[in-house]
C-alpha cells in the first residue's frame, strides 16, 4: 500500500540579499553590474548612460577610423605623385635638359616641391624657395628617403647625382613637404570634434528623452498598482495608447487581479458561509443547554430530549467541520489518501445493499459489473458516492426510483446514480459544485429533516474526490423528471498519475 501526497508544495528558494551580491554572483554579472546593483538607479538613468558608453565608443571607433583612412588616402596619394613627379625631373635631368633657374622654379612651383643643392661635401649651394639649410647627413640616405621632423607626415625627399665621368659632381634634392594638406587637417579637426561631440550629446539627449517618454507607462502603472488593497481589488491598471510588452504586462496584471479578486471573494464568501452555518447548531446546542439548566434537573423528558438534540447538533457540527478541513486541505495541496487496487463492485454493492437498508421509502435499483478493480481510494470514493446518493434519496419523493449502476469501459469504471427527483434548474446546474451552493431553498429542502438537511458542501468534496482520482463527473437533470450523475474514474495507474 503506498501513501501518496497528491498535490506537493515545492520548497521555497531561499531569499537572496539582493543589496549585497555574494561571490558567485559577483563573479557571473560583470563589475559594471555589480556596481549598478549597489545603488538605486532608476531605468532612465541606466539606458541612457548604458546608450551614451556606445554611442561614445562607436564615435571614438568612427572618428580614428575616418582620421586614419583620411591620413592614409592624402599620403599614399602624395606619395605616388611625388614618385612620379621626381622620377620626372630626374629624367629631364639626366637626359641633359638644358634649364634655367626659372624653369626649374616653375616646374617646382607648380609640383609644390623644394629644391636644394648640395655639392660633393654636402655642403648646401642652392635652395629654393627659401634658404633654410636642412639638418641632416644627406651622405646617410639613398636615392628616396622620407624624414619624420615630428608632423603629422613626413617630408619626402628624392637625391639625383649630376654626375661626370661617372663622378658625381653635384647633388641636386628634390623634397616635398605635405604641409598645406596638414594644414587641411589642423583647420577641419575642431569643427568637426566639436560637430561630433553636439551630435553626441544631442543623440543622448534624445535617448533620454525617449526613455522617459517609453517609460512613462511604468510610472502610472505603479501609482495605479499603489492604490490597489485588499479592500480596493476592483482597480484595473489602464495604460492607454500603447501596444508593446508594457500594454500586454498590464493586461497581465489586470487578469491576475481578476483572479485575485475572485478568489479573494470566494474565500470571503466561504468564511461567511461556513461560520453562517456553524451558527445554527451552536445556537441549538445553547437553547437546548438552557432548557436542561432550567427544567431538565427535574423532567427527565425535558434532559433526553436536549441531550439527544445535543448530540445530533454536535454530529452535524463535527461532520460539517470535517467537510470544511477537506476543502482547506484541498486548497492548501495537503491532502492525502490512501492508493491501492480495490474492488469498486464490491463497494458500490455494499453501498446499495445499505440504501436499502435505510431508505425504504424508495425503489432502490441497481445494476452492477462484477469485479472491477479500481485504482485509489476505497474510502474516499465511497465517500462521494455517498454523497451522490443521499442527494437522490434527499431530492426524490417517496416512492420515486433510484437506478445505482456500475459500468466499464476500455479505461474507465464509470458509477451512475438516476433518480425521479425534483431535478435541478438550468441557471442552477452550473453552480451545483460550488461551495455552500444550494439550489432554491424552498424546492430542495425536500427529506431535509429526515436526512438532517444539508450544507451545500457535498458535491464540492464529491468533486474534489473524484478529480483526485484523475476522474471527472457530469449531471444531466431535468426539473420534475430527475437528475443523473455519472461519475468517469481511470482504471490505470499510471494515467492516475498522469493526471496530477
Ligand atoms: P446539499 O448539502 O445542499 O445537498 P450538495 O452540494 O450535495 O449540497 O448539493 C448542492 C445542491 O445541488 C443541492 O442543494 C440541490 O439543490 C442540488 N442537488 C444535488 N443533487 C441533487 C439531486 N439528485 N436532485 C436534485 N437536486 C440535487
Amino acid at each position: 500500500m503506498k501513501k501518496l501526497r497528491l498535490k506537493k508544495t515545492k520548497p521555497k528558494p531561499k531569499q537572496k540579499n539582493r543589496k549585497q551580491p555574494n561571490k558567485t554572483a559577483r563573479s557571473n554579472v560583470g563589475l559594471v553590474d555589480y556596481f549598478m546593483s549597489m545603488f538605486r538607479f532608476n531605468i532612465r538613468f541606466k539606458f541612457t548612460i548604458g546608450y551614451a558608453i556606445q554611442i561614445l565608443f562607436l564615435v571614438i571607433v568612427m572618428a580614428v577610423t575616418i582620421y586614419y583612412g583620411a591620413c592614409q588616402y592624402v599620403w599614399r596619394t602624395q606619395l605616388s605623385s611625388f614618385h612620379n613627379n621626381s622620377e620626372n625631373l630626374e629624367l629631364l635631368i639626366n637626359t641633359g635638359y638644358n634649364y634655367s633657374s626659372e624653369t626649374i622654379k616653375d616646374i617646382t612651383d607648380n609640383l609644390g616641391l623644394e629644391i636644394l643643392v648640395y655639392n660633393t661635401e654636402f655642403e648646401q649651394l642652392y635652395s629654393y624657395p627659401g634658404s633654410k639649410t636642412e639638418e641632416f647627413d644627406l651622405s646617410r640616405f639613398d636615392n628616396s628617403y622620407q624624414w619624420w621632423t615630428g608632423h603629422r607626415f613626413p617630408n619626402l625627399y628624392k637625391k639625383i647625382s649630376i654626375e661626370n665621368n661617372s663622378e658625381a659632381t653635384i647633388f641636386i634634392v628634390l623634397k616635398k613637404m605635405l604641409h598645406h594638406q596638414i594644414d587641411l587637417f589642423n583647420i577641419l579637426m575642431p569643427p568637426v570634434i566639436i560637430l561630433l561631440f553636439i551630435l553626441y550629446f544631442g543623440a543622448v539627449k534624445s535617448a533620454s528623452k525617449m526613455a522617459q517618454r517609453y517609460l512613462e507607462p511604468i510610472h502610472t502603472m505603479t501609482s495605479q498598482v499603489r492604490k490597489i488593497s485588499a479592500q480596493n481589488l476592483s482597480t484595473r491598471l489602464d495604460i492607454r495608447g500603447t501596444k508593446d510588452e508594457l500594454k500586454d504586462l498590464a493586461h497581465t496584471f489586470n487578469q491576475m487581479l481578476d483572479g485575485i479578486s475572485r478568489s479573494y471573494e470566494r474565500e470571503k464568501q466561504f468564511v461567511s458561509d461556513a461560520s453562517h452555518e456553524l451558527r445554527t447548531p451552536i445556537a441549538v446546542i445553547k437553547g437546548y443547554a438552557a432548557l436542561v439548566q432550567r427544567w431538565g434537573k427535574n423532567d427527565p423528558e425535558v434532559l433526553n430530549e436536549s441531550i439527544q438534540a445535543i448530540v445530533s447538533e454536535a454530529d452535524s457540527m463535527q461532520s460539517l467541520v470535517e467537510s470544511l478541513l477537506f476543502i482547506a486541505r484541498k486548497d492548501r495541496g495537503t491532502l492525502k489518501m490512501e492508493l491501492q487496487d480495490f474492488n469498486i463492485s464490491d463497494l458500490v454493492s455494499e453501498i446499495v445493499r445499505d440504501t436499502k437498508l435505510i431508505d425504504k421509502n424508495h425503489r432502490i435499483l441497481d445494476d452492477i459489473a462484477k469485479n472491477l478493480t479500481q485504482y485509489g481510494s476505497a474510502d474516499k470514493l465511497k465517500q462521494a458516492f455517498r454523497i451522490l446518493v443521499d442527494n437522490s434519496i434527499k431530492y426524490t419523493p417517496d416512492r420515486g426510483i433510484i437506478q445505482i449502476d456500475l459500468k466499464s469501459s476500455d479505461k474507465h469504471n464509470i458509477f451512475m446514480i438516476c433518480d425521479t427527483g425534483i431535478g435541478i434548474s438550468k441557471e442552477d446546474l452550473p453552480h451545483i459544485f460550488d461551495r455552500f451552493y444550494r439550489a432554491d431553498k424552498s424546492r430542495t429542502r425536500y427529506n431535509e429533516k429526515e436526512s438532517g438537511g444539508g450544507t451545500g458542501l457535498g458535491l464540492s468534496i464529491a468533486k474534489i474526490i473524484i478529480e483526485q482520482h484523475g476522474g471527472r463527473v457530469i449531471v444531466e437533470s431535468e426539473i420534475n423528471i430527475g437528475t443523473k450523475f455519472a461519475v468517469f474514474l481511470p482504471k490505470k495507474a499510471d494515467s492516475f498519475y498522469s493526471q496530477q
